[in-house]
């Protein structure tokens, strides 16, 4: 399988709007994150995307995917699904509906604020999705890939990882209880949020994210969901354990 970083940032994005400071202004590519997404193509050809936030659009078309097959929602903030509406251009090429998967604190939010999306219409060019509620005990199967939801807190949020194989991918949580850790083991590649160094109410902090891989201990693991606070890419990676690389924008990882 391939993950590719589709995008590594927090809510605001990196650059932050009318930031003055030096990760805003830096020239290294690295430095620049869109909202957090990434796309897994699977062994059997399927493309699975993690999360689908405001910057959706630009990184299909960046990344040149022609087809998406199911969308792994970890929550319901808007950095995670506000690109929902334009799963049009999918529901068109593909002419099917998109499979979205979700805890249900997320659907709730996500059939309340695009209600459209489910309600039946009459007027064609509506997004269209079939809605999966996951209640995070069992595996699930989608895009014909075997799924292990490992659920997660984010703050009083409940959210959910997922595990496909020796992937586990995993943002937005402060917390994850020990039996989930559970679910961890033996995963190769690990992807999870750390937003900065300093401690923050509803993410994991730098060395919040590294105890998580202490505990796990994957062969390689990536952190994503950053904020312009972690410091500069150079700076920052330079610091990290060797098996541990800060994500960036466009990165293909080999599972
Ligand atoms: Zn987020
Ligand atoms: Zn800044
Ligand atoms: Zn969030």
């Amino acid at each position: 399988m391939k993950l590719k970083f589709l995008g590594t940032g927090t809510s605001q994005g990196v650059p932050v709007i009318a930031c003055p400071c030096k990760v805003c202004h830096s020239t290294d590519p690295r430095d620049r994150h869109l909202r957090t997404s990434a796309l897994l193509q699977a062994d059997n050809g399927m493309n699975i995307l993690f999360d689908i936030g405001p910057d959706f659009r630009e990184q299909m078309l960046r990344e040149h995917v022609t087809h998406l097959d199911a969308i792994l929602v970890t929550h319901a903030h808007r950095d995670h699904v506000a690109g929902l509406d334009d799963i049009r251009a999918f529901n068109w090429v593909q002419h099917r509906k998109m499979e979205l998967y979700c805890n249900p604190e997320a659907r709730q939010a996500i059939e309340r604020d695009y209600h459209y999306i489910f309600a039946p219409h009459e007027f064609p060019g509506l997004p269209e999705a079939n809605m999966h509620e996951i209640l995070g005990n069992e595996p699930f199967i989608a895009a014909g890939c075997q799924v292990i939801p490992i659920k997660a807190m984010h703050k009083d949020l409940p959210i959910l990882g997922y595990r496909i194989g020796p992937l586990a991918y995993i943002t937005d949580a402060n917390r994850i209880d020990p039996n989930e850790m559970l679910k961890l083991q033996g995963v190769e590649v690990l992807v999870i949020n750390a937003l900065r160094p300093a401690k923050h109410f509803s993410h994991f902090c730098l060395s919040e994210a590294l105890d998580v891989i202490d505990a796990v201990q994957p062969r390689r693991a990536y952190l994503t969901h950053m904020s312009h606070e972690m410091g500069l890419y150079a700076d920052a990676s330079a610091i990290l354990p060797p098996h541990v690389t800060l994500s960036y924008d466009g990165l293909e990882v080999e599972v």
